[in-house]
């Protein structure tokens, strides 16, 4: 087994049978860096980044979208500053730029100047969904990766996956896939692929990365409903530990990507691995996580993890994710804060929920299938 940046404290899992690579259980999710202004601050980023990989973090996960490209070049930065051979890289194709047969060559050529490498180790077709993977097929993507990783510029080959467990089957039977992505916490565990997905990628020894482990920081604690909150602080225990450990209690995650963008969350992540094992979550971790569980789904009105992919495809320039985040908090405080309403108002009209045209343009790119122009109008309608 290949190990790269091993840290005893860090913990390490084969990432499947397909690949002869052991991966770090905490993974780095470079779609959150640090940022001023809108823009990747690149000496705060690079410096999270390796506070990370000094705890023994070997796996870093970026996409051509992520920053409008400056994820990449950010984590090329990275490699170059010493971690070129004690990093594993995974960066993801956006499926929905490809046109025709032979688009890939020049998206994937952009991604490696970025990234400064002449290969990819680990590379995913991005975000597959019933559209995108009919693009997939209609555009011979699969056959492309075939004959790159002949051509060894593609070590390992993967897809991250927004949709229904019977797509995710088709999808995992139609390849020789080494890994693949899920969305998968204790919040979803039967949403998109679940746990249902994860176990039959497993069995057939793909390996699993997970994404959205505390969905968007939604989990973290200070955006739960009041109830979930005293949950945690009745028991003592930490939103973020519970989560984290609710997954690496199960043995098909290999790794699980953390969007990191501070430094505390580094030091919390790095010291929930460490404390990490099959069959380590306690009775009383496992009964809190079921009781908030619930309380999410009864209140949280809109599933925003906060992606951001739906931005860039709205022609008037909604905030979509901020006018989300905005209702969902105000409907979490029983609408008795002026904070949400006061906000709202700060933003410029057309970054308003009242400025969408309902032209339908963002609806399939959000991954959580989420009727943004319906709950637009909602968001409007509260807040103006
Ligand atoms: S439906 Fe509204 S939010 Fe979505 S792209 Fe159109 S204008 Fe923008
Ligand atoms: S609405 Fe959908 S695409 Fe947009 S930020 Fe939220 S989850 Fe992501």
């Amino acid at each position: 087994m290949e190990i790269l940046n091993y840290n005893s404290s860090m913990l390490y899992r084969p990432f499947g049978s397909r690949t002869n690579v052991l991966v770090s259980m905490l993974g780095f999710g470079a779609m959150r860096l640090p940022s001023v202004d809108g823009k990747i601050d690149h000496a705060r980023a690079i410096e999270l980044l390796e506070s990370g990989l000094y705890g023994g973090i070997n796996y870093v996960d970026t996409a051509y979208v992520y920053n409008e490209g400056d994820s990449e070049i950010v984590v090329g930065e990275l490699l170059n500053n010493g971690w070129r051979d004690k990093t594993y890289v995974a960066t993801k194709l956006p499926i929905w730029d490809l046109k025709k047969d032979g688009d890939q060559n020049d998206l994937f050529e952009t991604q490696l100047k970025r990234l400064q490498c002449e290969k990819s180790d680990f590379y995913l077709l991005h975000a597959i969904n019933k559209n995108n993977w009919k693009r997939v097929l209609e555009t011979r993507t699969l056959e492309w990766l075939d004959e790159e990783k002949k051509r060894g510029r593609i070590r390992f080959a993967g897809f991250s996956f927004h949709d229904d467990f019977e797509l995710f089957k088709q999808v995992i039977d139609a390849y020789d896939w080494d890994f693949c992505q899920i969305q998968y916490n204790y919040a979803q565990a039967d949403v998109q692929a679940g746990v249902r997905g994860l176990k039959y990628a497993a069995d057939k020894g793909i390996g699993v990365a997970v994404m959205e482990p505390l969905f968007g920081g939604f989990l973290t604690g200070p955006q739960m409903p009041p109830g979930a909150c005293r949950l945690f602080e009745e028991s003592g225990l930490n939103p973020v530990t519970s989560a984290l450990h609710w997954l690496w209690n199960q043995p098909e995650p290999s790794v699980v990507l953390s969007g990191m963008s501070e430094m505390n969350q580094v030091k919390d992540n790095l010291l929930a691995v460490s404390t990490a094992e099959i069959g380590g979550l306690t009775d009383a971790e496992g009964n809190v996580l079921e009781k908030v569980c619930r309380f999410i789904r009864d209140f949280v009105p809109i599933g925003c993890s906060k992606c951001g992919y739906c931005l860039n495809s709205c022609p008037v320039g909604v905030n979509i994710p901020l006018m989300f985040d905005l209702y969902n908090k105000h409907i979490l405080v029983e609408r008795k804060h002026a904070l949400q309403p006061a906000l709202y108002s700060g933003n410029l009209p057309h970054e308003k929920a009242s400025a969408c045209v309902q032209c339908g343009k963002c609806v399939a790119h959000c991954p959580q299938e989420i009727n943004i122009p319906e709950w637009l109008k909602k968001v409007a309608a509260e807040f103006e």
